[in-house]
C-alpha cells in the first residue's frame, strides 16, 4: 500500500517535471524561432532591396513610374527614393513589434497552460489522496468492527460454556452473569451506533427538540452514566452555569452526545486517574457546554478530520482502545441537527470539546428535524 502510494506520487513528480521542462523547452523555442523569422526578415528585405535597386538602374526614366506601381504591390515594405532603393525602417519595425507580440503572448500562455495542468494535477492528487485515506479508514473500520464484535462473543461465549459445563456457586453464577450482561450491553452499545449512523446517512428518524435547562439535561446524564465512568477511573467534576440555560434539545439525542464525549474523555486518558471537567456558561445568546479531560490530547491537524465518519488517530493493527471512529461523527451530526455546534481544542495537556446551543428565551420551540 504504501509502496504503490510511493510510485504515485513518483509519477506525479515526473509528470510536473516533464510538464515544466516541456513548457520550458517551447518557450525557449518559440523565442529562438521569432528571433530567427525577425533576422530572415532583414536579411531577405535587405537582399530584395539590392535586387530592385539593380531593376531601378537598369529601367528607363520613362519606364519607372509604372514599375514604381508594380514594386509597391510586391514589395510593400520597399521605398525608392531618387535612385535610392531601401527597406523602409517603419515597416521593419512594425514586423519586429508584431514578432514580439507573438512572443509576448507565447510567454504568458505557456504559464497559463502550466498552471492549468498543475491545478488539474493538484485536484486529481488530491482525490486520490483522500481516496487512499477514505479506503484506509474502510479497512481500519472493518478491523476495529470485527475486533469490537468478536471480543464480546468470545467472552459470552466463554461465559456460557462454564456456567454450562460447571458446577457454579450461586455467587459465582450471578457474577458470570452481570458480566454477561455487561457484554450484551457492549454489543447493544455497538449496533446502536451502527443503527444511528445508518439512519443519519440515509436520512431516516427524527429529531424532537423540547424546551430544557442544559444544566439540568447535563445533571441528568450524568447521574445515569456516573457509575460506569466512575468504575472505568473517571473523577468527574461538574460545573453548572449559574444561571438557568434554555435550549431547546432532544433529551435522547443529547444524552447520545454527552455520553460520547465523555466515554471518549475517559478512554483517552492513561489510568488510573482520568479527571474530566463538564462545565456550562452563558456566552452571548450562546449555551456553551466543555467536556475537557487530561489525556492523550488531539495535534490541531487532527481537530477537523476526528468529526469524520470512520477516523481513528493512529493505526489500527497498533491501536489500545477499542472504537469504531463514529462515536464524534454522531456528536456533530446530532448537535448540528439540534442547531448546535461542536468543535474541539487542544491543551497543554488532554483536550476540550466544546458544545454550543443558541440560547432559547428570545426564540419559540425549534422545529422538527430529520436526521438528513
Ligand atoms: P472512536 O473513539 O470510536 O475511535 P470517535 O469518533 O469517538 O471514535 O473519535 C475519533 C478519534 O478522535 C478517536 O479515534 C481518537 O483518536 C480521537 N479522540 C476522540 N476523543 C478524544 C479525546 N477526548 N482525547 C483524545 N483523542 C480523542
Amino acid at each position: 500500500m504504501r509502496s504503490s502510494r510511493g510510485r504515485v506520487w513518483l509519477a506525479f513528480g515526473l509528470v510536473v517535471v516533464f510538464l515544466l521542462a516541456q513548457v520550458a523547452w517551447w518557450l525557449i523555442f518559440q523565442r529562438n524561432t521569432i528571433q530567427q523569422n525577425i533576422e530572415y526578415a532583414e536579411t531577405a528585405w535587405l537582399q530584395e532591396a539590392a535586387l530592385v535597386q539593380q531593376l531601378w538602374a537598369a529601367t528607363a526614366p520613362e519606364k519607372r513610374a509604372a514599375l514604381l506601381s508594380e514594386l509597391r504591390q510586391a514589395f510593400p515594405h520597399l521605398e525608392v527614393e531618387g535612385d535610392r532603393v531601401y527597406v523602409n525602417p517603419e515597416r521593419l519595425k512594425a514586423y519586429r513589434t508584431e514578432q514580439m507580440r507573438h512572443l509576448r503572448m507565447f510567454a504568458y500562455e505557456g504559464p497559463f497552460f502550466l498552471l492549468v495542468m498543475l491545478l488539474g494535477l493538484y485536484i486529481i492528487g488530491r482525490s486520490l489522496k483522500s481516496e487512499q485515506e477514505l479506503k484506509r479508514r474502510q479497512q481500519n473500520f472493518l478491523m476495529a468492527a470485527s475486533h469490537e464484535f468478536r471480543t464480546p462473543i468470545s467472552t459470552l461465549r466463554l461465559l456460557a460454556q462454564t456456567l454450562q459445563m460447571c458446577e457454579l456457586s450461586r455467587e459465582k453464577q450471578l457474577a458470570y452473569l452481570t458480566h454477561m450482561s455487561h457484554e450484551i450491553d457492549r454489543l447493544e452499545d455497538l449496533s446502536e451506533r451502527l443503527l444511528a449512523t445508518s439512519r443519519l446517512a440515509q436520512g431516516m428518524g427524527a429529531i424532537k427538540p423540547e424546551r430544557h435547562d442544559l444544566n439540568q439535561a447535563v445533571s441528568r446524564c450524568l447521574a445515569q452514566q456516573q457509575n460506569t465512568l466512575v468504575a472505568r477511573g473517571a473523577v468527574l467534576h461538574l460545573e453548572p452555569s449559574s444561571t438557568a440555560l434554555p435550549v431547546d434539545l432532544d433529551p435522547e439525542a443529547f444524552s447520545l452526545v454527552l455520553s460520547n464525549l465523555l466515554d471518549n474523555a475517559v478512554k483517552y486518558s492513561p489510568a488510573p486517574q482520568k479527571p474530566v471537567w463538564v462545565r456550562l456558561r452563558r456566552e452571548g445568546g450562546q449555551a456553551m457546554l466543555e467536556v475537557e479531560d487530561r489525556g492523550v490530547g488531539l495535534s490541531r491537524g487532527e481537530l477537523q478530520q476526528i468529526f469524520e465518519p470512520f477516523y481513528r488517530v493512529g493505526d489500527e493493527q497498533t491501536r489500545s482502545t477499542r472504537g469504531l471512529g463514529l462515536g464524534l461523527y454522531l456528536v456533530k451530526s446530532i448537535t448540528e441537527l439540534m442547531g448546535g455546534r461542536v468543535w474541539a481544542e487542544p491543551l497543554p495537556q488532554g483536550s476540550r470539546f466544546v458544545l454550543s446551543f443558541p440560547l432559547a428565551e428570545a426564540q419559540g420551540l425549534a422545529p422538527e428535524r430529520s436526521l438528513a
